[in-house]
């Protein structure tokens, strides 16, 4: 199966000059999140995945199917003032100005082996954010993993040294 056609590009989404691509047609697919899932799952096999972190809002989806898949946690990574308990949060550049993350302080015990998803890497700002948010707790970070890699915005260089996994690329 050719996951590329389950992702649609949309024009000047959210703003003018951007080619979104929109993952919803592989959300509607029963059998394409299935390939998908286990194209991710296949590169984690004796990893002993403790936590999966998924990010606000996108990485939920597949987040929580491969924390239930790998028998792991699932710890939700959102926007700021989302979360009920005490969090910790890290700050990240945008093109124009900062955004933040936020984490429950007591979601990850030292020395759990985490893997964080997110749906898209782009430019890397959000899932280096991420990673500091699991390091402070003092997880170790197995992998980071995404549906899909837009390599030309060269986002893995924010997070060198880190095992990067990505179904598709672009
Ligand atoms: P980055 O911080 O520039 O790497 O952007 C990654 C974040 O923006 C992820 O949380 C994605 O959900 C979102 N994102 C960026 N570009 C796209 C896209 O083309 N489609 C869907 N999400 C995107």
């Amino acid at each position: 199966m050719d996951l590329k056609q389950y992702f649609r590009d949309i024009q000047d989404f959210p703003k003018e000059g951007i080619l979104f691509k929109d993952i919803t047609p592989l959300l509607l697919s029963p059998e394409a999140r299935e390939e998908m899932l286990e194209t991710l799952v296949t590169t984690l096999k004796d990893k002993k995945i403790d936590k999966v972190v998924g990010v606000e809002s996108r990485g939920f989806f597949f987040g929580i199917l491969l924390a239930q898949k790998l028998n792991a946690g699932f710890i939700p990574v959102r926007k700021p003032k989302k979360l009920p308990y005490e969090t910790i949060s890290a700050s990240y550049e945008l093109e124009y100005g900062q955004d933040t993350l936020e984490m429950h302080i007591d979601a990850i015990q030292k020395g759990d082996k985490v893997l964080i998803h997110d749906d898209v890497l782009a430019t890397g700002g959000t899932i280096k954010a991420v990673c500091e948010l699991v390091e402070k707790l003092g997880g170790e970070i197995v992998q980071c993993n995404f549906l899909m890699e837009l390599s030309f915005l060269t986002g893995r260089e924010k997070i060198k040294g880190k095992e990067i996994f990505a179904a598709i690329t672009y």
